[in-house]
This record gives structure tokens, sequence and C-alpha cells, in this order.
């Protein structure tokens, strides 16, 4: 096929929205015929579409089973559900995507993690989500990507990277690296491999934590790595790309919301230049966490801004719909 007709396609797919051949009309006809044999295009079925009343928007993805291998040793993949969130505010629009089907990380606290992992999402898998949620009616072009979603990025390293070039790139998404973060509960060998990938992305690392102890106790991936480790990572990984790194902090009341918490992470991010973003949990039924005192937030954020820390609360958006932060899952498809 001729570059100019994949231009074309590009056009019609990321800028129109339209996967149909059919409606590809300045494609010649004997293209657009061969066109399901060359390319699969839009795989997915929306399983469940909700509107929070906030304006978030959360879809259900189903995928169909894939086949991979070849001859013998080919495999019949399972179905394949996701979830992923858009995000009004302002003039911009967040779509918070997955990286895997459930997570091996299982934090304590988050749903994503209770039935493990099912397997990770293909390239396509992952841009589709951003396409479906690009589609939904009566909202502007996405302005910014999170992979916030189901599962942790990192360990699908080769399906998220090459993913994000098409979303960064000006034929597809053309969002720029600023405007994608990738969120990683913390590998340091695949932050440091982050270090040389060509598109500078931002990185937040998920701490939830200020000492190794707690983080173990919530973080059951928290063993395979010392938050210095992490922390030296994350330093490189500002000195070699000139990006702050963002920490998130989950604040679990009770639990890692006191005002000794506060200070202890003041000292752990003064060792880099970062910021801090502070998540009040969202309930998950049968967790037994609970969403921190208002007081206490504000306590903890006076805290660390006085330890010279730039720190922000994130609003919690779409609870009502299940799309906050660490309540999206997979759901068996049986109830619809
Ligand atoms: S918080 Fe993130 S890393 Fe932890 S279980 Fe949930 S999706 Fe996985």
């Amino acid at each position: 096929m001729p570059g100019h007709t994949a231009d074309q396609l590009c056009q019609w797919i990321y800028q129109k929205g339209v996967i149909d051949p059919d409606g590809m009309t300045n494609i010649s006809s004997r293209n657009r015929q061969r066109l399901p044999e060359l390319l699969q295009l839009g795989e997915a079925r929306i399983h469940r579409n909700q509107d929070s009343n906030d304006g978030t928007r959360k879809l259900l993805l189903e995928w169909p089973p894939r086949r991979s291998g070849a001859g013998s040793l080919e495999l019949l993949h399972d179905v394949q559900q996701t979830e992923c969130v858009m995000i009004p505010s302002g003039q911009r629009r967040t779509a918070c995507v997955s990286s895997q089907v459930g997570c091996p990380v299982g934090c304590r606290f988050c749903a994503s993690g209770l039935e493990g992992l099912d397997g990770n999402l293909t390239t396509a898998r992952i841009v589709e989500q951003v396409w479906r949620l690009q589609q939904l009616p009566g909202l502007d072009r996405i302005t910014n990507i999170v992979f916030m979603g189901m599962g942790e990025p990192l360990a699908n390293y080769a399906a998220v990277t090459s993913a994000i070039r098409t979303i960064n790139a000006d034929w597809a998404f053309n969002i720029s690296a600023r405007r994608i973060t990738v969120s990683t509960v913390g590998l340091p060998t695949a932050i440091r491999k982050l270090v040389d990938f060509e598109i500078p992305v931002t990185l937040a690392l998920s701490l939830h934590a200020p000492n190794d102890q707690l983080r173990r106790e919530i973080i059951p991936w928290a063993e395979y790595a010392t938050i210095e480790e992490l922390l030296d990572a994350c330093d490189e990984y500002f000195r070699k790309t000139g990006r702050e790194v963002t920490l998130e902090y989950i604040l679990l009341g009770g639990v890692n919301d006191q005002p000794e918490h506060a200070r202890e992470l003041a000292n752990l991010a003064g060792r880099l230049r970062s910021n801090i973003n502070l998540i009040r949990y969202n309930e998950v039924e049968s967790l037994p966490y609970r969403r921190p005192e208002s007081a206490d937030v504000h306590q903890f954020q006076s805290i660390l801004l006085k330890g010279g820390v730039n720190t922000h609360i994130r609003a919690s958006r779409g609870r009502d719909i299940a799309a906050a932060c660490g309540q999206l899952r997979q759901e068996a498809s049986t109830e619809d």
C-alpha cells in the first residue's frame, strides 16, 4: 500500500475516528477491500459505559480471545476485560488507561490487584483504550494520558513504550511527552531503562509510605526494592531527562496519614527534585481501609509545605461509578 494511503488511513482512524473501511472515501476501493485482511481495527466491544455526576466517564472494554505463537505452540488466550477512564477538568481531558488485565502487584488497598494478574495488554489494546475514550460523544480531544489504570506499566514495558510512541506521534494522537505520565510502584531497573527511552515522559512513583516497613505492609512488591533504591533511580531519571518526578501518596485513614508520616515523607522528598500528589483513599468494598479525615489530610499537606515540598491534594473523580484511583477492576461479563 503506498505511503500516502497510510497517511490517509491514519487521518481516518485518529483524526476522524473512522475505522470502517467503507467510510474511508478518499482511499481507492481496491485498497479498502484489502484493509480487513491487513489490519484489525477496533477489536474491543464496549461492555459497559458509565457516566459520573462529576463528568468522569468510564468504559469497561472486552476483547475477544487472541491467538499467539505458531503451529503446535499456538496459544488461545482468554477474553480480556479492562477499564479505562476519561477525566475532564477545565481545559484538560485526561485519559487514564490500563496496561495489564488485573495487576501482579496486589497493593492491599487496591481493587485492581485483588485477583492477581490475568495477562498483559498488547500495544494495540492499550492504544485502543485511548481511541475509544476519544470517540465518546460530547468531549473535546484528549490532552493528557496517565498510565494509572489497571496494572503495573513497567511490568509490561515493551507494549507500554510502543503504545506511547503511537500516542505521541503526530500521525496519531500527537500528545506531547510531558502530558504522558507513567505511574509505577517502582522497578528500579525498568526506571533506569526508561531513562533511555526516546520520549521523556513524566514519571510518577507510587510511594504511599514514608519508610520501608510500612511500605512492605501495604505494597507486596516493596520487598524487591528499598525506598532508597527507588529514589536513586528516580533521581537518575530527573538528571538525565530533566523531568521532575511526581511522588504519589495515597492517604489511608489511620495507616499512613499521621504527622510523623508527613515529617518522614518531607525528609525523603528533599532528596530529589520532586513534587508530591496526595490522594485520598477511595473505599473498595471488602477491603479494610478507610478514607482519611479531612483535617488529617490538610495537616499532612501543611507539614509537607512547611518542609519546602511542593504538594497538591488530588481531587477524587468518578467515585460514584468506581472510576477513582484504586477502584478499577475487571468484571465478570455475566451480569449484563
Ligand atoms: S495500586 Fe497500582 S500497582 Fe498497586 S495493585 Fe493497584 S494497579 Fe497494581
